[in-house]
């Protein structure tokens, strides 16, 4: 797909992606649960170029969870909208922005699943890495 639009839940700010598939993974990381109250569903554009930020710099606010990271979200509806390395330039979104994206997504992969907490559990089959990036099962 080309051209992926997305926007958070009240519409006032947009994000575009330029390429993508339909690779969807969650984090199941301390921070992501407690800033979404569950896994996050993350599409990964990678690096700036693949993307476009039509945001209002008075609606979002960044928070920058660790040294080199800074999440973004909408100042009016809450919705988190990306995460960003800042050394890195790169970029993960919120999946749950593109309609287009998760319409036919492929759920192919759990982050930090040694940090998933024991209430729920995905049925879906997919990879899983533990938070120090060593595949478990
Ligand atoms: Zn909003
Ligand atoms: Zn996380």
């Amino acid at each position: 797909m080309e051209n992926i639009k997305g926007s958070c839940l009240c519409g006032k700010n947009h994000v575009m992606i330029k390429r993508y598939g339909n690779f969807v993974y969650s984090c199941h990381c301390d921070m992501c649960r407690k800033m979404t109250a569950g896994p996050v569903m993350a599409v990964d554009p990678e690096k700036s170029d693949n993307v476009e930020l039509q945001l209002d710099a008075e609606l979002v606010t960044y928070y920058q969870s660790s040294p080199d990271v800074e999440r973004a979200f909408c100042a009016t509806c809450g919705t988190y909208l990306f995460w960003h390395h800042l050394v890195r330039d790169h970029y993960c979104f919120n999946a749950e922005l593109f309609p287009e994206i998760i319409a036919d997504a492929q759920f192919g992969l759990q982050v930090f699943y040694d940090r998933k907490p024991n209430y729920y559990d995905f049925a879906n089959e997919t990879k899983k890495f533990d938070s120090h990036w060593q595949e478990v099962e």
